[in-house]
């Protein structure tokens, strides 16, 4: 009866605790639904992948990628200390696997996920197109500042008896602010596509080249957590087609000092496993950011029926990815400062089933109780590419997932 009771506090939630690992199992989409009242994430549009069996072409790939890493051959520095690197992270990957094999009502659970709910009606019900809009594109067009996004809002009536009042607000949807800051979802009208904005929530649309604008005028309006998934470079050829890359010289110069609050942040990076990139963030970007180092946690990645995605020890394809967290103190003259910064649970285990290509799990909760400062925390995604009530996301596509193809309504 313990098991069915965090079963059902995982149905309503969408977060599974291990006890007897440092560990947790997520559905971002029950995680995500948190951020709307009258919509809700759609599982089918969520989980593209994972679900389905193997296909033949892709186990044949795999067996050819499994001999050639028998294949004697030493490795070169850089490869030895990303192998050290995964050692240490192995034995707690491998219990937190352990743990979720051993629940058997939630690998029960998992494989009904991706099923909409039956009373649920699809929004546009259209099949979603394979070529989404490139905001990336759009916003580099001379024509940009003239595009305009139109945001539906209801507003709540002032008396009981009163009726919430439609309004609609017309906006340039690039290199500006547009907020809903209601405590309903705003539908926003955007070439002929219909995105759905969160309560309290407001994006800004750009290029990494306007980011100075969101330096806030005074340091109490700047943000306690910062969530950053840059657009790494990388050799695969399929990331290329997803989405731009920047060189690491354009994340030196991201203005992170100057975006905190005066209580200090809390500042989570997503990395791959590449040791070039790890040691660029342990030795030059969290320095020049003024970042010190905190914590690692892992995102492990599973398939529907519990397995991981990749053999854990596949060198070039290894089923996880890190957040490393760390803090930036405040710039109140405060010698307790360093005590208030409360110690981040090291090595934590996130498993989660993935959705689209580089689509991170929704990890702000497990977050919230490590942030300085201010109650409720100023949050802030950069390269978001998508939305969550109470937060600002940046970067150039943010509303990518916020596209009513994604969503039912409730
Ligand atoms: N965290 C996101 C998610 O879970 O879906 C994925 C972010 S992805 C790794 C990086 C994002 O940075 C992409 O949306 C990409 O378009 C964006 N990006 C690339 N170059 C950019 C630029 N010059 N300015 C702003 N954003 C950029």
């Amino acid at each position: 009866s313990q098991n069915r009771k965090k079963l059902a506090l995982f149905m309503e939630s969408g977060f599974f605790v291990f006890e007897d690992s440092n560990a947790i199992f997520i559905d971002p989409v029950r995680v995500l639904n948190r951020s709307y009242n009258r919509f809700r994430v759609s599982p089918s549009t969520y989980y593209t992948r994972f679900f389905e069996s193997q296909s033949p072409n892709l186990s044949s790939t795999s067996r050819k990628r499994k001999r050639n890493a028998k294949e004697p051959r030493a490795l070169n520095e850089r490869e030895r200390i990303a192998d050290q690197r995964h050692r240490e992270a192995r034995s707690f990957l491998l219990k937190a696997h352990e743990s979720l094999q051993k629940s058997t009502g939630l690998l029960d659970a998992l494989k009904n996920f991706r099923n909409n709910l039956s009373c649920s009606t699809d929004c546009g019900g259209l099949p979603l197109p394979e070529v989404q809009q490139s905001f990336a594109e759009l916003g580099q067009v001379w024509q940009a500042p003239l595009y305009e996004i139109t945001l539906n809002v209801r507003l709540s009536g002032q008396k009981n008896d009163d009726k919430d009042r439609p309004e609609q607000r017309v906006l340039p949807a690039f290199n500006n602010l547009v907020a809903n800051e209601t405590t309903d979802e705003a539908e926003a009208d955007f070439l002929n596509n219909v995105y759905i904005i969160p309560r309290e929530s407001c994006f800004y649309m750009s290029d990494v080249g306007q980011i100075h604008n969101l330096i806030p005028a005074h340091p109490n309006s700047g943000f306690n957590l910062i969530v950053i998934d840059p657009p790494w470079e990388n050799a695969s050829a399929h990331q290329k087609s997803r989405y731009p890359t920047l060189p690491n010289r354009y994340f030196l110069s991201l203005p992170i000092k100057q975006i905190i609050h005066t209580d200090g942040a809390l500042v989570a990076l997503w990395v791959t496993n590449r040791e070039k990139l790890r040691s660029f963030v342990e030795r030059e970007l969290f320095p020049a950011w003024g970042v010190s180092y905190a914590a690692t946690f892992y995102w492990l990645k599973v398939k529907a029926n519990g397995s991981l995605i990749s053999d854990l020890d596949l060198f070039h394809h290894r089923p996880y990815e890190s957040l490393i967290l760390g803090y930036i103190c405040g710039k109140v003259n405060n010698s307790d400062e360093q005590s208030i910064l409360r110690p981040v649970k090291d090595n934590y285990v996130i498993m989660s089933i993935p959705g689209d290509y580089s689509r991170k799990p929704p990890i702000a909760d497990l977050l919230m109780e490590y942030v300085p400062g201010v109650k409720p925390a100023r949050c802030i995604e950069l390269f978001a590419r998508e939305m969550m009530a109470g937060w600002v996301a940046w970067g150039n596509e943010p509303l990518h997932f916020q596209d009513s193809r994604f969503f039912l309504k409730r």
